[in-house]
């Protein structure tokens, strides 16, 4: 062992060291970690300002870790095509080691690396971090990729469980440095002015650690009612992994593996199921890396979207005078994450009720999201839209005052994000434009001054919206 080269481990989307495959297949001599920010190469899915902050404490949380471990952390920046072969050779590398990534502009990267490493006899060795099953692995009967998710489902469990997860190295043996790396502040990924990430550490500790501790905790104390409590935002129903999960501090398959913790079995298959769905979205993704610029039924490129830069502006802000959705958009913005019920709820109205283009949706997300994932985001907004895999019907469309008394019928969601309502009584929480003069003032609303009325009448935007499927279908 002690004899075997150098290697080089380039993480991404893997910020961790237990069941770290890459980290594993390094670990077996000298190596070096590096991690390379490459806004370039991302083009416009560089990461979004939510997620700069949650990679900025990932890294120094990582960086401690590695160090500790006995092999410290190299950051740089700049183009990793031409940055990692130059590494690469600097320490006599036979291999790079790196978890594989599924976003189209990864894939091109990836491949330039691998050629400028091989065309001087070194390797890049690409390993599953990410998923429970990589995209290729499994297959329709007849050959084709998945885009029903049942079916999927059913494919990845009758594979039985993942592989168990690899524990994290006792000790490292690092190789010293041979370039100059970039502070961590230097890199510049925190807000400054103004810090709109202020409130972010309320709710956030990014990092390997922290992702663990949650997991453990969601597992003993929470995942036994998710079945129910998944679908009330106002409760701590969820696991809140999505982050930990995106930047890779937790594999897919340790959070599968501890699920075997939940004594529920439908609430644990129900939890199973969720970490499944988002490796549908990668495989959508893989094979279809059109998913987040395009609609997947290519009918709906005509769709009649009337994008509206005002409109847009109050879904943003939560001031679609919709309570639910005005404390989802609110909660997102201050949080940097909204729960999935509600994602479902903002989305629906803005694409149905609003007829804004899903693109503009998913793009506010995607800057926003301490979560924001290619992959889940654009399949997702796909999914809202009618336009995806496995997508859900057009004309269903949300009620959004029906939506918020069926999932925060206590009304602790809204109150807790809209707090100019926090005073009307639960019966008119979600529809306050109905409720008597007397009883609004009594809570101190004054509508259209101290919150909106809603920029759309629910029952004009649904005719409006079936209207304009019914245009598109006339048109096929
Ligand atoms: P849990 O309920 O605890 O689920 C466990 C894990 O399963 C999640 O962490 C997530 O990794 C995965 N998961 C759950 N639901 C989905 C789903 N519908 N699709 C794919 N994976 C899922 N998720 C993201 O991670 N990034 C995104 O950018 C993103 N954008 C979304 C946009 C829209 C319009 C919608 C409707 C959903 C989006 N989701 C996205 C999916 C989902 O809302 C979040 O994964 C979930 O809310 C995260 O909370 P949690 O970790 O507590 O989930």
């Amino acid at each position: 062992m002690s004899g075997a080269a150098p290697s080089l481990l380039w993480l991404r989307h893997d910020l961790r060291l237990a069941d770290n495959p890459a980290l594993h297949a390094a670990s077996d001599g000298p190596v070096l970690p590096v991690y390379v920010l490459d806004d370039a190469a991302a083009g416009r899915w560089a990461p979004g300002g939510a997620h700069r902050w949650w990679l900025h404490h990932s890294l120094a949380a990582l960086s401690a870790a590695l160090e500790k471990a006995g092999a410290p952390l190299l950051v740089l920046r700049g183009e990793a095509t031409a940055l990692i072969p130059r590494l690469a050779a600097r320490i006599g590398a036979a291999t790079v080691h790196a978890g594989r990534l599924h976003a189209p502009w990864a894939r091109q990267r990836d491949a330039a690396v691998a050629k400028a490493l091989a065309a001087e006899g070194r390797g890049l060795e690409l390993h599953n971090s990410a998923l429970l099953v990589e995209p290729d692995r499994i297959r329709t009967g007849q050959g084709n990729p998945y885009s029903v998710f049942t079916p999927f489902a059913r494919a990845v469990m009758a594979l039985g469980d993942p592989p168990p997860p690899i524990p994290a190295p006792a000790r490292l043996r690092g190789v010293a440095h041979p370039v100059q790396g970039e502070a961590l502040d230097a890199l510049g990924l925190l807000p400054r002015a103004p810090d709109w990430a202020a409130a972010f550490p309320e709710y956030w500790t990014p990092g390997e650690h922290s992702a663990t501790a949650r997991l453990r905790a969601f597992i003993e104390d929470i995942a036994g009612g998710y079945e129910h409590a998944r679908n009330i935002p106002g409760q701590d129903g969820t696991s809140r992994l999505s982050p930990h999960l995106h930047w890779g501090e937790i594999s897919p398959r340790q959070a599968w593996h501890m699920a075997a913790g939940i004594g529920d079995a439908t609430a644990r298959q129900a939890f199973r199921r969720q970490l499944i769905w988002r490796d549908f979205a990668h495989h959508a993704l893989w094979h279809r890396p059109d998913l987040p610029e395009r609609p997947l039924r290519a009918a709906y490129a005509d769709f009649p979207y009337q994008p509206d830069a005002a409109l847009l502006r109050a879904w943003q802000r939560g001031r679609t005078g919709y309570p639910i959705v005005d404390a989802g958009m609110r909660q997102l913005w201050r949080h940097g994450w909204m729960h999935n019920r509600v994602r479902m709820i903002t989305g629906s109205l803005l694409v149905k009720h609003l007829l804004q283009p899903w693109w503009d949706g998913a793009a506010w997300f995607w800057d926003t999201l301490v979560d924001g994932d290619l992959a889940n985001n654009s399949m997702n907004w796909q999914w809202i839209a009618g336009c995806g895999v496995d997508a859900a019907p057009y004309f269903r469309i949300y009620n959004p005052v029906l939506q918020g008394e069926k999932f925060d019928p206590d009304g602790h969601y809204v109150r807790a994000f809209v707090p100019e309502l926090a005073k009307l009584p639960r019966k008119w929480l979600h529809r306050p434009w109905q409720a008597p003069e007397a009883v609004l003032r009594e809570a101190g609303v004054a509508l259209g001054r101290t919150y909106p009325r809603p920029v759309v009448d629910h029952e004009t935007g649904r005719a409006r919206a079936l209207a304009a499927l019914k245009s598109l279908k006339e048109a096929e």
